[in-house]
C-alpha cells in the first residue's frame, strides 16, 4: 500500500493542533510529498503517539516541531519538543513496555507506558527504526522508514542472491 508520508504528517499535525492547543506546533518546510509503501493507519498511530508524548510529558506552552526529510534511501520524520527531556538513566528504557519515567505523575496523566513500545514495533514492521536523543530543552524522536523495502519474496523478484544469502 502506497501512501504519502507528508500528507500523514500534515493530518497528524492538524489533529494535534485541535487536541493539544496548549502546545505551539511547527511543521518545517520540506518535500511536497514522500510516497512510500506503508500502512497509513499504523504510521499515523506512530506519529500520534510521538506527538502526544511531546505534549503530555512537557509543560503546557512547550513548543513542538515536526519535520519530514529524505536521505540515503530513507524517509525520516523528526518530532522534537523543547521540554525538560528524558533523564539519561531512563533513556534506554522508554521503549520498554509499561516503562514510565515518573510513574506517579504519568498515572495522573493516564499513560500506560505502552505508547513507545507499540510505536517502535509498528515502525519495525515497516523495516524502519525509531531513534531518540534528549537533553533539557531538546528531545528528538526520529522515525526512519526505508523508501523501498526488500520484503524477501525470493529470487524470482531479483532481490535475493541465493548464492550469498545465509
Ligand atoms: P501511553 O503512551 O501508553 O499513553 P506513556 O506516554 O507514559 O503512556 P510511552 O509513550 O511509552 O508511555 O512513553 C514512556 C515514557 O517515556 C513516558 O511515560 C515518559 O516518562 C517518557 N517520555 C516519552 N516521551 C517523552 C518526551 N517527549 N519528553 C519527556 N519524556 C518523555
Ligand atoms: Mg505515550
Amino acid at each position: 500500500q502506497e501512501a504519502d508520508l507528508v500528507e500523514l504528517v500534515e493530518q497528524a499535525a492538524d489533529a494535534f493542533r485541535v487536541t493539544h492547543a496548549g502546545h505551539p506546533l511547527t511543521v518545517a518546510p520540506g518535500p511536497g510529498s514522500v510516497k512510500l509503501r506503508l500502512d497509513p493507519q499504523r504510521i499515523r498511530q506512530v506519529l500520534d503517539n510521538l506527538l502526544t508524548n511531546a505534549a503530555m510529558h512537557t509543560p503546557t506552552g512547550t513548543p513542538v516541531s515536526v519535520a519530514v526529510s529524505v536521505a540515503n534511501g530513507t524517509a525520516q520524520v523528526r518530532i522534537a519538543d523543547a521540554g525538560p527531556g528524558i533523564p539519561p538513566a531512563d533513556r534506554e528504557r522508554v521503549f520498554d513496555r509499561f516503562y514510565r519515567v515518573d510513574k506517579a505523575r504519568s498515572r495522573d496523566r493516564g499513560g500506560s507506558g505502552l505508547g513507545l513500545a507499540v510505536a517502535q514495533s509498528l515502525v519495525h514492521a515497516h523495516g524502519g527504526r525509531i531513534d531518540m536523543t534528549s537533553e533539557p530543552g531538546a528531545t528528538v524522536f526520529t522515525v526512519t522508514i526505508p523508501l523501498a523495502v526488500d520484503r524477501g519474496r525470493g529470487p524470482a523478484d531479483g532481490l535475493v542472491n541465493t548464492d550469498t544469502a545465509s
